[in-house]
């Protein structure tokens, strides 16, 4: 890589392209922030008609692996990133040797393989003070009559590729878990002690290529089925210790990873208030939206700024924020395929209501179609919002 490629970027200057990897929802943001600052944005894509593609200035539609197109991207772009955790590290690899590439291709297949993600956790643990869920790998049925008996009843998860509760199934004896292990076609796994949560919190946090970074205010998030259902900031069970605790943490593990870019990690609160370390996104997060209506920077615009190694922005919160996830489930009518069109004139009329919608055509139940960010001036009337929301659009408060 030559010299040029690690001094800052210059928006304006011709043919200033930031490329990403993966046509989602996350980035189709990242265009929106990156055009916002000047640039343009080349995004690689295997289906032609995604989030992404329709907000990009050009879409190489092609597979994530296709080298043809992965050198096109890299001469086309200045920076090239990832919306999508499980592109193949291999393709970022091939990537960086022709491009500026964040974040690394080693530190995104950290956080594609939980075993990897936790040895990596636990490594940071003399820093960061934290540490995950007692776990065994579990890659055989030898290794099933190994379980110590207290780590169950337990969650079964995939090392690899699992989101939204996807590739996870809950366990209370060794029986459910060899089932439930034979269920998952032979793919490795690993088995977590079901623990006993109070709440469950997430930290955004950026680093640059000059090694300074910068920390979110802690976030705390409600799942539903797997999936993400609310997030709420400042979190109204986040005690100062705890939300200390984990931005400390957070910023220790993106020093030792010498990340370049967004990152979020997922933390549980137990009941007896310890902190546990669930997992690292190597990219911006659903849990971050809120900083899109409610931060100077927005957790998109950071990862601009990260990639094209340009000064980090605040990230300062200036309004509570209660963000909505919008999932398929409202395009029908109650349990019925029954199509109908949410009212969201009805939503928009209610204060501080900042609607996101992705571009998806088709809903399906479980799908992430948008969020909606409530901002106010007190947390209650966010939150207050937020509740109205779900009454007008039939999600079950
Ligand atoms: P996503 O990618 O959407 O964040 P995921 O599919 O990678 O999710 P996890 O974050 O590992 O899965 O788990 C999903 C949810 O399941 C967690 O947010 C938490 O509510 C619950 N959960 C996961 N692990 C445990 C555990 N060890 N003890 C108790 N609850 C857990
Ligand atoms: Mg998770």
């Amino acid at each position: 890589m030559s010299k040029n490629e690690l001094s800052p970027l210059n928006p304006s200057a011709a043919g200033a392209w930031l490329g990403v990897m993966g046509g989602g929802q996350l980035g189709r943001m990242f265009a929106h922030a990156a055009q916002k600052m000047g640039f343009k944005v080349a995004v690689l894509e295997p289906a032609h008609d995604c989030p992404a593609g329709h907000a990009a200035d050009h879409l190489h539609r092609a597979d994530y692996t296709d080298t043809d197109a992965l050198a096109k991207l890299a001469t086309q772009c200045a920076a090239v990133t990832t919306e999508f955790e499980n592109v193949s590290a291999k393709s970022l690899a091939f990537l960086a040797e022709r491009t500026f590439v964040a974040p690394s291709s080693d530190c995104v297949s950290i956080a594609q393989d939980r075993m990897a993600e936790k040895r990596f956790f636990i490594d940071c643990a003399a820093t960061s003070g934290v540490f995950p869920a007692p776990h065994k790998e579990i890659k055989s049925d030898a290794d099933i009559d190994m379980v110590p008996d207290d780590l169950l009843p337990g969650i079964l998860k995939t090392v690899r590729m699992g989101y939204d509760g996807k590739g996870q199934v809950r366990v209370k004896t060794r029986d459910e878990l060899r089932n439930a292990y034979a269920a998952m076609n032979g793919v490795a796994c690993v088995l977590e002690k079901m623990l006993p949560l109070a709440y469950e919190v997430s930290v955004l946090a950026a680093r640059g290529a000059d090694g300074k970074s910068v920390v979110y205010p802690i976030a705390e998030n409600v799942h539903r089925d797997g999936i993400l259902f609310t997030t709420t900031v400042p979190g109204p069970n986040i005690t100062p210790e705890s939300a200390q605790k984990a931005q400390a943490a957070t910023l220790a593990v993106i020093d030792q990873l010498g990340y370049v870019g967004v990152l979020c990690i997922e933390y549980f609160v137990l009941k007896d208030g310890s902190l546990v370390v669930n997992e690292m996104a190597p990219r911006p997060h659903n849990s971050g939206h809120y900083t899109i209506d409610a931060c100077i920077t927005s957790q998109f615009s950071q990862q601009v700024r990260a990639m094209a190694r340009l000064p980090l922005g605040d990230v300062r919160q200036h309004s509570p924020a209660a963000m909505l996830n919008i999932l398929g489930d409202i395009w029908f009518e109650g349990d019925s395929n029954e199509a109908r069109e949410p009212t969201w004139d009805k939503v928009l009329a209610l204060p501080g209501a900042n609607l996101h919608l992705y571009g998806k055509d088709t809903a399906r139940r479980a799908r992430k179609m948008g969020h909606i960010t409530f901002v106010a001036p007190t947390l209650e009337e966010a939150q207050a919002n937020l509740r109205k929301a779900c009454t007008i659009l039939g999600i079950p408060a």
